[in-house]
């Protein structure tokens, strides 16, 4: 095997799709989000706006979130030191999942070192704790929850994306002793719909399955306390395990489930991907604390209005100027471009030219066909920033003879 040739030969189907990834350098400035400064390759430097962030409402530079990561580090050193349970279990990770509960209205919570591995490693790890289990799984949900679905093996059924009389003819099919789970998310973050919570909720409740729902995309920025869209739609109770980020709305790292004492036990207890790792450092789980507790009350309140406002502004900006944009009332602001190579020649014109960075978005993240600039406003754009964006998306889409089209869905 001459490996190097297979390696260029990968590596070059991706520049002959147009949808080779390049990293750039960026520096965010603590105090100045949403503005960063980017390292050229030359190594030149030049301000920028970041568009496509996942630090949904500017949490990572929170005075309350920063001093909570301060005082941490200084109580008691960089890491944890350990796996949860060989020494790497301490007061900051029990306050952690005591809010994340609270948080939930759940009788526990679990961290893990990502929203990925806790949906990886409680799927696949449900498959043992119910023999037979069969998973139904949106077509449309994230790569870390198909990844555990098929790591535990077992039956899977997929049904289209968010629809519900699929789901029923499905679950109807099979046998009705059968212990069953129907995992989906609150928000898909690349159209930025929907699920239909309530919906699944009372098939779930006729079929006698379990529900999962990934409110990845939604913790923080929905309900009265930022639990997610279940809380908002007052179904919170009904959802069996909930799964959440800390390092998007929260802006800090980790991920999470929120379940019965009983179902987090055993995961606690099963699960290699939270039995065989280091945990978060003290410090990193003291400030995602400190920003699930100050989004809980008032000033969070004030936060979620003003993220929702700033992205109504943007989308009836851009729908004025005829973009194709995909609109579902959520806070994602997709910009319909429909090929790879302009994607790219777009996200690449408004850096360099216009100081705005937006990754374009491709296949495998989206289906071909339907490659996307993703747009991702925050209370922190202000409105200058909004105003420099939509200027230069007008001068981009005639300069690049795009179609202005009716908003896609
Ligand atoms: N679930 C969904 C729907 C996501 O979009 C993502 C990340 O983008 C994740 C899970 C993983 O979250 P994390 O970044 O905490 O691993």
């Amino acid at each position: 095997m001459d490996y190097n040739s297979a390696l260029d030969a990968s590596l070059q189907r991706l520049h002959d799709e147009g949808r080779y990834r390049t990293f750039i350098d960026i520096a965010r400035e603590q105090g100045q989000f949403p503005h960063a400064v980017w390292t050229k390759p030359d190594g030149t430097q030049k301000d920028i706006t970041v568009w496509c962030g996942n630090d949904y409402l500017g949490m990572g530079q929170h005075p309350e979130v920063l001093a909570a990561m301060h005082a941490a580090l200084d109580a008691t050193g960089a890491g944890s030191g350990g796996t949860r349970n060989i020494s790497g279990t301490t007061v900051w990770h029990k306050r952690l999942e005591a809010e994340l509960a609270d948080l939930h209205r759940k009788e526990a919570a679990l961290v893990f070192t990502s929203a990925y591995i806790a949906n990886d490693a409680t799927l696949s790890t449900l498959r043992l704790l119910f023999p037979g289990l069969i998973i139904y799984s949106d077509a449309l949900n994230h790569a870390s929850m198909i990844e555990g679905v098929r790591r535990g093996g077992g039956e899977k059924r997929i049904f289209r994306h968010n629809d519900v009389a699929h789901l029923r003819e499905l679950l109807a099919k099979d046998d009705p002793a059968a212990p069953k789970l129907i995992a989906f998310e609150s928000i898909y973050s690349m159209d930025g719909d929907f699920g239909p919570i309530k919906e699944i909720c009372d098939l779930a409740q006729e079929f006698n399955a379990l529900t999962y729902l990934d409110e990845v995309h939604a913790v923080g920025m929905y309900g009265p306390r930022g639990a997610g869209v279940a809380e908002r739609d007052g179904q919170m109770h009904r959802v069996d395990i909930i799964n959440g980020t800390l390092a998007k709305a929260y802006g800090v790292f980790g991920g999470y489930i929120a379940a019965s004492v009983r179902m987090v036990d055993a995961v606690r207890s099963y699960a290699p991907g939270f039995i065989f790792t280091t945990s978060l450092p003290p410090a990193v789980a003291a400030g995602a604390a400190a920003s699930v507790r100050f989004l809980k009350g008032e000033g969070g309140l004030r936060l979620r209005e003003r993220h929702q406002t700033q992205a109504r502004i943007l989308k009836m900006r851009l729908k004025a100027l005829g973009m194709p944009i995909i609109d579902h009332g959520s806070h994602i602001v997709p910009v319909h471009v429909g090929n790879p190579v302009h994607c790219k020649m777009l996200s690449d014109m408004l850096l360099e030219n216009h100081g705005i960075y937006v990754q374009p978005i491709n296949f495998p993240t989206v289906p071909r066909g339907t490659e996307r600039l993703r747009f991702t406003p925050s209370p922190v754009h202000g409105t200058g920033e909004i105003e420099t964006l939509v200027r230069a998306m007008d001068e981009l889409w005639a300069h690049c003879a795009l179609n202005r089209a009716e908003q896609v869905a």
